[in-house]
């Protein structure tokens, strides 16, 4: 574990190539150190896999974390194992803990089929902060968001959440997946802990599993025990992978905000599009916080169709736009929450949450922009001549 605050003074293009550790005495790659074993007599603490200090992990945790402006990093072998290790170090039973409402669903299901059975007790609140301070208990502990939300795109004010948690001394932690640290920087508003599904974004090909938490050393420390006991570290090859997807993360990042922003505009000017959910847009209830907190709106977006339209007509009329879970790719993905992320909650719990039925997410990727509309403007009207 590796502090690199002090590199925050570099621009984020800058830091995905060589941010955090730059050792370059063995080549400008680095190399992928495969031993489970180190020496350890008179050599001090030896790296050992689950103990998350292998070099190719360390070096890659450094680099998200000075993309984060945080001192320091885990990387997980999911996101998922990065959120549930996190959280188990964090909480003890009789704990009450704030959770925002619209939670990616594995989040959502984690919170209410684990945490509860560890008699943790949890409240869902608005993504506003009115709410968190009127749910907040005695035995509150931590408070954990998503901004924007996945799927529909809501937006938290971050800096009146790291205000109101430094005052009633809550910890804070968020799932930054949707904007990727390119697009946003929760510690630069106090948030206390950044979260990543690596899979997303941060792996950007589509064939990479792995997690991110990075914050104060002290907190990462606290993580780093329990990290430990649950074992779930990335092992070197995926680091190396990862460390070399993160090299091109804001070239198409930046594409992928300035497509996006193309598709949402002319998403919502179609008639056969009833509701585009996308912070870029100026008719989006967060834009004005968006535009404060985010450097660029991300590549995700949520919209419906008109309701007399086929959903499975258009799906299948798509010729690029791939109708394949997980985002965040080179690649344009679409997906229907209710049948994917959010399968597994219940219905109440998913209409509480905004998604509808025939709301469908879309993870804008690098092609041509034009192609992208060309593509959903034939199976849009292959859907219309079929309502
Ligand atoms: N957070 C968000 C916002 C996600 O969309 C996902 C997965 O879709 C996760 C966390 C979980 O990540 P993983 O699938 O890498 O465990």
């Amino acid at each position: 574990m590796n502090s690199f605050a002090n590199q925050t003074s570099r621009r984020p293009a800058s830091l995905c190539v060589g941010g955090g550790h730059h050792d370059t005495t063995q080549g400008l790659v680095r190399p992928i150190q495969t031993s489970t074993a180190y020496p350890y007599i008179d050599e001090g603490p030896q790296p050992y896999p689950r103990y998350f200090n292998l070099p190719n992990q360390d070096a890659v945790a450094s680099r998200i974390a000075a993309l984060e402006h945080a001192e320091t990093g885990l990387v997980f072998s999911s996101g998922m194992a990065a959120i549930s290790t996190t959280m188990m170090s964090l909480v003890s039973a009789g704990d009450h803990i704030l959770l925002q409402r619209g939670l990616y669903g594995g989040s959502h299901s984690f919170f209410v089929n684990e945490l509860s059975r560890w008699g943790v007790e949890y409240d869902f609140v608005a993504p506003d902060i009115a709410e968190f301070e009127a749910k907040r208990k005695e035995n509150t502990v931590l408070a954990y968001v998503e901004t924007p939300t996945n799927p529909c795109l809501e937006i938290l004010d971050l800096e009146a959440l790291g205000s109101f948690a430094r005052d009633v001394e809550l910890t804070t932690i968020i799932d930054n997946t949707f904007a990727s640290p390119i697009n946003q920087n929760p510690a630069d508003f106090g948030i206390d802990l950044v979260l990543h599904s690596g899979t997303k974004y941060l792996g950007g090909h589509s064939d990479l599993c792995c997690g991110v938490v990075v914050g104060r050393a002290n907190l990462i420390g606290n993580v780093l025990e329990k990290a430990k006991h649950y074992g779930g570290s990335l092992n070197p090859m995926a680091c190396h992978l990862l460390e070399r997807s993160i090299m091109t993360l804001d070239v198409r990042v930046q594409r992928q905000n300035a497509n996006a922003l193309a598709i949402a505009r002319f998403l919502e000017s179609h008639n056969s599009v009833s509701r585009v959910l996308y912070p870029g847009l100026e008719s989006h209830p967060g834009h004005a916080l968006a535009t404060k907190q985010m450097s660029g709106f991300g590549g995700m977006m949520s919209f419906e169709l008109s309701e007399t339209l086929p959903l499975r007509k258009f799906l299948t009329s798509l010729k690029h736009i791939r109708p394949a879970m997980s985002l965040g790719g080179v690649e344009s993905t679409i997906t229907v929450p209710v049948f994917t992320s959010h399968a597994a909650m219940t219905e109440e719990a998913r209409l509480e949450s905004g998604v509808t039925p025939n709301l469908l997410r879309f993870s804008v990727g690098i092609e041509d922009e034009g192609d992208l509309i060309a593509d959903l403007t034939q199976a849009l009207g292959h859907a219309a001549a079929d309502a």
